[in-house]
């Protein structure tokens, strides 16, 4: 009976167990990062266009749009702590270097809080564990300056003038740039024209380095497309 006993307690103590490993696991359960950059030229000339922010017109480079935590199946997590909002105090000192480098392009103008409230909120604070607030910020910011797409590309003699490049040859420029494979994400422009609007790139979950992407996600790109001024 006294055994009995026991072994009820054991069996319940590794079920406690497991229940807690399945939580902390279930809110940080990711695998890698996908770091998101963004031609401006491209989000502003669509038939929806765009607002530059109120600190000004950015620099004709690409942008950060998000650093987002991946599974390795290519799905992600979403916002995953709504007691940890944005909070702008916590990154007073990279403010200005966030509005060069991750300008809001939504309309109405704004300062950039919102976006980067966003992403925070739905992609950030999914690798808290990881990355706090100042860190996932600061960690995006010094991404940039290891990948810089632009350079990578006009080194290859494609340049933002509204010519349109072969896809394999963006990719292999970048690839040649940064190390990387890259995926490219193409949007139309008001006229219907398909054209390079976003570059993936995939990073360790320690957020330490550049890897190679686990899975693609499906393309939507034609075989030629637009690289538009900004
Ligand atoms: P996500 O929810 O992180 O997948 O990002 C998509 C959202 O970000 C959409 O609502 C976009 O309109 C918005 N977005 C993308 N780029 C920008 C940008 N440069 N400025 C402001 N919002 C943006
Ligand atoms: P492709 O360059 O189109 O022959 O594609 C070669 C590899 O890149 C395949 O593994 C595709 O799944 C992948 N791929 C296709 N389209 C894209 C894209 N737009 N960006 C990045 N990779 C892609």
């Amino acid at each position: 009976m006294e055994s009995n006993g026991s072994i009820l307690m054991l069996m319940k103590l590794v079920v406690l167990q497991y229940l807690a490993v399945v939580c902390v696991s279930q809110d940080f359960d990711f695998f890698y990062f996908v770091y998101i950059l963004q031609w401006p030229g491209s989000y502003c000339d669509t038939k929806s266009s765009c607002c530059y922010p109120t600190s000004g017109k950015p620099a004709a480079d690409f942008g950060i749009h998000g650093l987002w935590p991946n599974n390795n199946d290519g799905s992600y997590p979403s916002n995953c702590d709504s007691n940890n909002a944005f909070q702008p105090s916590l990154v007073s000192d990279l403010t200005s270097s966030l509005q060069r480098n991750w300008a809001t392009l939504a309309c109405p103008s704004g300062n950039g809080i919102q976006f980067w409230s966003h992403e925070w909120e739905k992609h950030g604070t999914c690798s808290e564990s990881t990355l706090k607030q100042h860190d996932y910020f600061q960690t995006a910011l010094n991404l940039k300056q290891r990948a810089n797409i632009l350079r990578a590309l006009t080194n290859a003699g494609i340049a933002p003038n509204g010519n349109a490049y072969s896809l394999s040859s963006i990719k292999g420029a970048i690839k040649q740039g940064v190390g990387y494979t890259p995926y490219i994400e193409c949007n139309v422009d008001s006229s219907g024209n398909s054209q390079l609007y976003q570059v993936y790139l995939c990073v360790d979950a320690s957020a330490s380095r550049f890897i190679e992407c686990p899975v693609f996600p499906n393309a939507k790109c034609a075989s030629q497309i637009q690289f538009p001024p900004f």
